[in-house]
């Protein structure tokens, strides 16, 4: 079978890099045609790495491919290739496809794109507590992005890695290491990394592009947030706050708030950071950050939300005077934790 010398060609370049699990779905691509493509609402640059990674991909494949999430990209990443593509919609009609590919989300409900349920789906994610909801799944927490699962589906797939895709796969990668700064980082992210800097990527472009871009307002913005920064658990845990009044105040936009909560991380003493936004629903947005095995994400899969050992988030209903106390004892537990577990 041509697939298979193919794959065994491929795999005789870069076994290191064959997945396991890949297979099922490699097979519910190469036998469908039309694909819609999602991730997570609020897309980050791991969402937006994998899902145009894989519609170049698809693209290569003869596949017709259309992208649909919930809510635009973050500002910076628009002048990335492909980013035109991404239809932003609370909902598909008749999607009229023969599979969707939901990467990053750990249940369907996540893309916040309504109308996608009874369809092929096939669930692409790294995230711990995955509920396996897809019509096939393939989910591996090793993986450092989901955009190294789609380098490895990829790769199954045949397809040539090309400047498009490994920018893709290097936005996925360097975005979701906060940039190589968390864990479950492992020899194969290097390996993918290395493919993408072969075939074209400059990574001194991309960091640039990625973390220094920021308007002026963002950078009053951060001036606003820090002067306002709490302290708690003898400097461990730092606690930022902000609300719309201090966007308006500093001239920036929600968009401008992203990457902020990795700032008080750079403090040595610092071991974990909460960051609550109050949105103008009433609703709290809390995202945590931290170092080492300090877990946040069993704290955030307390309240319903999710994410990674280093990096998760959930919402919670306001004010935030009724949560800030209570969540904030549990990560003052969570780094005691996290530190009695440190080698
Ligand atoms: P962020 O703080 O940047 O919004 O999210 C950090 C990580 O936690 C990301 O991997 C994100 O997907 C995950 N995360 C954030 N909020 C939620 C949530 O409400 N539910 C789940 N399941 N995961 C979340
Ligand atoms: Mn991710």
């Amino acid at each position: 079978m041509t697939a298979t010398n193919r794959d065994t060609d491929l795999g005789a370049t870069l076994p290191a890099t064959t997945p396991a699990g890949v297979e099922a779905i490699r097979d519910a691509i190469r036998t469908r045609h039309r694909f819609l493509l999602t991730s997570h609402a609020r897309p980050d640059g791991d969402s937006i790495g994998s899902q145009l990674a894989m519609a170049f991909a698809l693209d290569a494949l003869g596949k017709e491919v259309r992208i649909v999430n919930a809510d635009p990209a973050p500002e910076h990443y628009q002048d990335f290739p492909g980013m035109h593509r991404i239809e932003v919609a609370p909902r598909v009609e008749r999607p009229d496809v023969d599979a969707v590919i939901v990467m990053e989300c750990s249940d369907l409900s996540r893309t916040a794109v309504a109308g996608l349920e009874g369809e092929f789906l096939i669930n692409i994610d790294h995230h711990a507590g995955n509920h396996m909801y897809g019509s096939v799944n393939w989910h591996d927490e090793s993986a450092a992005a989901c955009g190294e699962m789609v380098f490895g589906l990829i790769q199954a797939l045949g397809v040539e890695l090309t400047e498009q895709i490994a920018t893709h796969i290097y936005l996925a990668i360097l975005t979701d290491t906060g940039s190589f700064h968390h864990s479950h980082i492992t020899p194969r992210t290097f390996e993918i990394c290395r493919q993408c800097v072969e075939a074209g990527v400059n990574p001194a472009v991309m960091a640039r592009r990625v973390f220094d871009s920021n308007s002026f307002g963002k950078l009053k913005l951060i001036g606003a947030l820090l002067d306002d920064m709490e302290l708690a658990d003898q400097g461990r845990l730092a606690v930022l706050r902000m609300d719309e009044q201090m966007l308006e105040a500093t001239g920036s936009t929600h968009n401008d708030t992203e990457g902020l909560i990795n700032l008080p991380l750079t403090a040595r003493e610092i071991q974990a950071v909460v960051f609550f936004k109050i949105t103008d629903t009433g609703d709290v947005r809390v995202s945590m950050r931290s170092k080492y095995d300090v877990d946040v994400r069993r704290v955030a899969s307390e309240y319903g939300g999710g994410g990674h050992k280093n990096a998760a988030g959930f919402t919670v209903p306001g004010p935030l005077a009724a949560v800030r106390g209570q969540v904030v004892d549990r990560l003052v537990r969570a780094i005691a934790e996290g530190l009695e577990s440190r080698p």
